[in-house]
Order: structure tokens, then sequence, then C-alpha cells
């Protein structure tokens, strides 16, 4: 059996054509979403995901701005520019690449986001808001993950979902997204005595280690859905996930793939996530 691919860089395109579309009957109302990321410091991966964000903001007609500031900002200083774009109401979306330095408490940042204008979703209201079900901004990655599922009418509903890795990005919301959708959810994690024991009962395995190849077909049962959210740099450079993607491909009966998979859905979500805010469209 080889499975079928679940095309993120596809489907992220295709969404991307709708969300123009939105963006177009937007700015005939005189509103054009405008996304602000605030990048602290001169970290390169970050430099490289933004740029990624503001070629895909683009690509939608929607506006964007960067803005940089010195690895030496202090936490009032970073807290002080965010105060200035919760007032502005030119701009519906803020984002604040993650990692920042040392000095900066990314929890006192994240919660000084208006959750209004929280298109990443890692603010604790949107987050208790998705917990209980209600409106909210989803989290990117996993709101990602969910739409690529959906986007191959696989089941959820009754299904046995298994998530590896509990982080507050990925592993937690990304498994509270699937029991909002009927799964029966397992989470397993570092500490997790006999993992593999979990993975063969997945319907849906949800892999997000940060461990290149850490899973393969020995973990898969036949016929399971698997997601590979992880993004690794190998020594040549190149990019890989957590799952062995030629081992597992013969077990699988969908799979994404590293490159082309997750990681254009995260950002289209997060476009998804600016156009809602520019609508006005959260109970915020
Ligand atoms: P974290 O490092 O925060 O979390 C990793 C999780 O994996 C932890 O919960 C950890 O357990 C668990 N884990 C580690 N080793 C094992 C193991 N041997 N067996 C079982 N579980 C294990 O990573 P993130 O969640 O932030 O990211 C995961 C991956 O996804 C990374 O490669 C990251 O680059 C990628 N990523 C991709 C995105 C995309 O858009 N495609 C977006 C965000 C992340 P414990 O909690 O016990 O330590």
């Amino acid at each position: 059996m080889s499975a079928e691919v679940i095309n993120g860089k596809e489907l992220a395109h295709e969404l991307r054509m709708e969300m123009k579309e939105q963006v177009s009957q937007l700015k005939q109302s005189g509103i054009t979403p405008h996304l602000t990321v605030i990048l602290v410091g001169d970290n390169p991966a970050s430099r490289s995901y933004i740029r990624g964000k503001e070629k895909a903001a683009a690509e939608t007609g929607m506006s964007s701005d960067v803005i940089e500031l010195p690895a030496s900002t202090t936490e009032d200083a970073l807290l002080q520019e965010i105060t200035k774009l919760n007032e502005d109401a030119s701009v519906h979306g803020i984002l604040v690449q993650l990692p920042l330095p040392d000095q900066i408490s990314e929890k006192q940042i994240i919660e000084a986001i208006s959750p209004a204008k929280d298109v990443d979703g890692f603010h604790p209201i949107n987050i208790g808001r998705m917990m209980t079900g209600d409106d909210a901004f989803l989290s990117c990655t996993p709101y990602g993950i969910v739409t690529m599922i959906k986007s191959k009418a696989i089941p959820i509903a009754g299904k046995h979902a298994v998530i590896i890795g509990r982080s507050n990005i990925v592993g937690k919301p990304v498994g509270q997204l699937l029991l909002n959708e009927n799964a029966t959810v397992t989470y397993c994690h570092s500490k997790t005595e006999n993992l593999k024991e979990f993975t063969k009962q997945a319907d849906i395995l949800v892999v997000a280690v940060g461990k290149a190849h850490a899973i393969n077909q020995d973990y898969i049962k036949e016929g399971a859905t698997v997601i590979d959210v992880g993004i690794n740099r190998q020594a040549d450079g190149k990019l890989t996930g957590d799952v062995d993607f030629e081992s597992a491909q013969e077990k699988a009966a969908y799979i994404t793939p590293v490159p082309k998979g997750v990681g254009p859905m995260t950002i289209t979500m997060l476009l998804k996530n600016t156009i809602k805010a520019a609508k006005g469209l959260s109970s915020h």
C-alpha cells in the first residue's frame, strides 16, 4: 500500500485564492486586512518564517508590515509597542515572532496582545475559548492540521487520534481540536511508556516531537492518517519531518510530507485568522 499524500502547499494555495476573494470584498467596503509582525533580534530562522508570512499575505491582497527591534529590547519597550498596536484600528492582527530574547517573558508578551488581535491563537482567552468550544482564534498549526484532515473527508468522529507531543503551541491544542471534532484522543510525550502500544492504535497519528525520523512504519497502524508536524534541518541544509516518510507511507492511508505539508498550512491559517479579525468576527 502506498499512502495518499496530503499536499499542504497545494491546499494552502487553494485556500489563499479563496481568501483573495474575501480580501477584495473587504477592500471594497474600505477595510484592508492588516497583519503586523514584530521581530526582536536577528534569528535567521525567524527571519525566514517572516519572509514566508509576508509573501503569503501579499498573495491574498492583504497588507502586512514587520517591526524589527534590536535583540537588546527590554520587556517594557516591547509591551509599549504592543499597546500602540492594540490601539491602532488599522492593525487587525498582531504576531510576535517567537522565540524572544531571554530578558523578555513570552508569557507576559502573549498576554499583552489584545485577544481580538491575537491571530496566532496563543492568548489564554483564545485557548480557553477553544477548550470550551466557543468562538476563538484557533492556533494556526493545529487549525491547519484539522483543515488538512477535513480536506480529504477523513473521518474524525469516533476515531482514535494519538498525538505525540504536548507543547502549548502544537500538541495540546491539536488534541483539543480533534476532541472538539469528537475523536477519542490520547496524548503521548517523553515520559510515555511503551509509546508504540499507543501509536499502533491510532486512526489519526499526529507527530510533533521535534526529532528527525523518530517515527517509522513500526509505530503505525495499517490504513492510518499520519500528520507530520516536525521541521528539522538536516546536515545538508534540507528540511525533514519527525516521520520517516518512505517507511511510513507503506502503511499509512494518508500522510503529510515535509516540506509542503503542515508548514504552508500554518501560515495560511494565520492569514485566515487575520481576515476574521478584520471582519470583526471574533466575539471579543
Ligand atoms: P516541543 O519541543 O515544545 O515539544 C516536543 C514534544 O515532544 C514534547 O511534548 C516532548 O515531551 C515530546 N517528546 C520528545 N521526545 C519524545 C519521545 N522520544 N517520545 C515521545 N514524545 C517525545 O516542540 P513543538 O511542539 O514546539 O514542535 C514540535 C515539532 O514541530 C518541531 O520539529 C517544530 O519545529 C515543529 N513545528 C512545526 C510547525 C509547522 O508549522 N509545521 C509549527 C510549530 C512547530 P515532553 O513534554 O515530555 O518534554
